[in-house]
């Protein structure tokens, strides 16, 4: 297993706490008050009534612990760093945030959030709009590759919220096709993925053109210098959340890489860590359709018994395969990205990316 990222190269939480510490002390003084508030359920956190049932009716039962300490301080108004891995429900916080605070009677846009990629700004339209599904709300999404007329349209029919990417969200306000008149609450989302991508001046440019008094969030999985540096520009005493590693559910998972320089070096490197390693079940995601062909039929060849699914088989096909893998009688179930959504089969003891 030449080249698996020996022990020392762990993420190490202790160590990422004390940076972390360390770099949010500005000039030897916290420059973030705290808010240790942690309510276990939606009921308790004086949520309207319509965004309760969206939210239930959405299938989450219990908020998750960024929802816990995140959500009632943005509805609060205040502005807020949020800190946690992906995945850990960030995105959930800030539209019920958003969604809470809304004047329903003005159909104008009121909050806009930023995002680093088009996937994800669009994703997030899709969460936004169906937490706010009981309370009509009005959202889009302004992303690159689409077209710019469609866009303005929309937006001069009236929207509460509009998502995007820092280019397009520019270019509509500076069109004035986007009116910043009426916003009032300004989320940056993976502030460090979008500083990172460069977008830093483009999102002081949208700053520049937004209400003098705005509620700001950032929620971001790191706090880069950057970032910090546009928590210190922007915002008024924010309050910070960070939910530490073992507030997570993700604890007890671990995560190595495997430098592999070449893309041939793929397979064998896979059948080394089959050989090497004591592997109840798992799951290799791959890219395309074909590869999924591809690699199962390698790994067949190699005596491996392999369950292969993706997007082309009917569902009743992809049920089958599903089921034969839970029952055990594969081990490894290789599989696209589209489908990874659900999948919880407890004997899984390694996921391979
Ligand atoms: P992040 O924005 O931190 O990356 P997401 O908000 O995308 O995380 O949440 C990750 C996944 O967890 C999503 O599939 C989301 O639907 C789900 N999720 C979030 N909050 C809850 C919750 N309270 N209960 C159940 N599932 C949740």
């Amino acid at each position: 297993m030449a080249g698996l990222a020996p022990e020392g190269a762990q993420f190490d939480a202790r160590q990422y706490d004390a940076k972390m510490n360390e770099v949010l002390q500005v000039d030897g003084e916290e420059f973030f008050t705290s808010y240790d508030e942690v309510y276990d359920s939606f009921d308790s956190m004086g949520l309207g009534e319509n965004l309760l049932r969206g939210i239930y009716a959405y299938g989450f039962e219990k908020p998750s612990a960024i929802q816990q300490r995140g959500i009632v301080p943005f509805c609060k108004g205040l502005d807020v760093i949020q800190q946690a891995q992906s995945g850990t429900g960030k995105t959930a916080t800030f539209c019920s945030g958003v969604l809470q605070q809304l004047d329903y009677s003005l159909t104008q846009c009121q909050a806009l959030v930023l995002a680093p990629t088009r996937e994800l700004a669009q994703q997030i339209e899709k969460v936004m709009r169906a937490l706010g599904d009981y309370l009509g709300v009005k959202v889009h999404a302004c992303v690159g590759g689409t077209s710019v007329r469609e866009d303005q349209r929309i937006l001069s029919a009236g929207v509460h919220v509009v998502v995007g990417t820092p280019g397009r969200v520019f270019d509509m306000l500076r069109r004035q096709s986007l009116r910043a008149d009426n916003i009032r609450m300004f989320v940056l989302e993976e502030a460090d993925e979008m500083l990172s991508r460069g977008f830093k001046d483009q999102i002081y440019d949208i700053f520049q053109l937004l209400p003098p008094k705005i509620q700001v969030g950032v929620f971001s999985a790191t706090m880069p210098p950057e970032a910090l540096e546009i928590t210190r520009k922007f915002m008024n005493k924010p309050v910070r959340i960070l939910v530490k590693r073992d507030e997570l559910t993700l604890e007890g998972i671990k995560q190595f890489y495997v430098n592999v320089e070449k893309e041939e070096w793929k397979l064998e490197t896979l059948c080394d860590l089959y050989e090497t390693l004591a592997i109840t079940q798992s799951v290799i995601f791959v890219n395309t359709r074909r590869k999924v062909d591809w690699l199962t039929d390698k790994m067949r060849s190699r005596d491996h018994t392999v369950s292969a699914t993706h997007g082309d088989m009917d569902q009743n096909t992809r049920d089958i395969i599903m089921r034969e893998f839970r029952s055990g009688s594969s081990r490894v179930l290789i599989t696209t990205d589209l489908l990874a959504r659900g999948i919880d089969v407890q004997q899984v003891s390694l996921v391979i990316n």
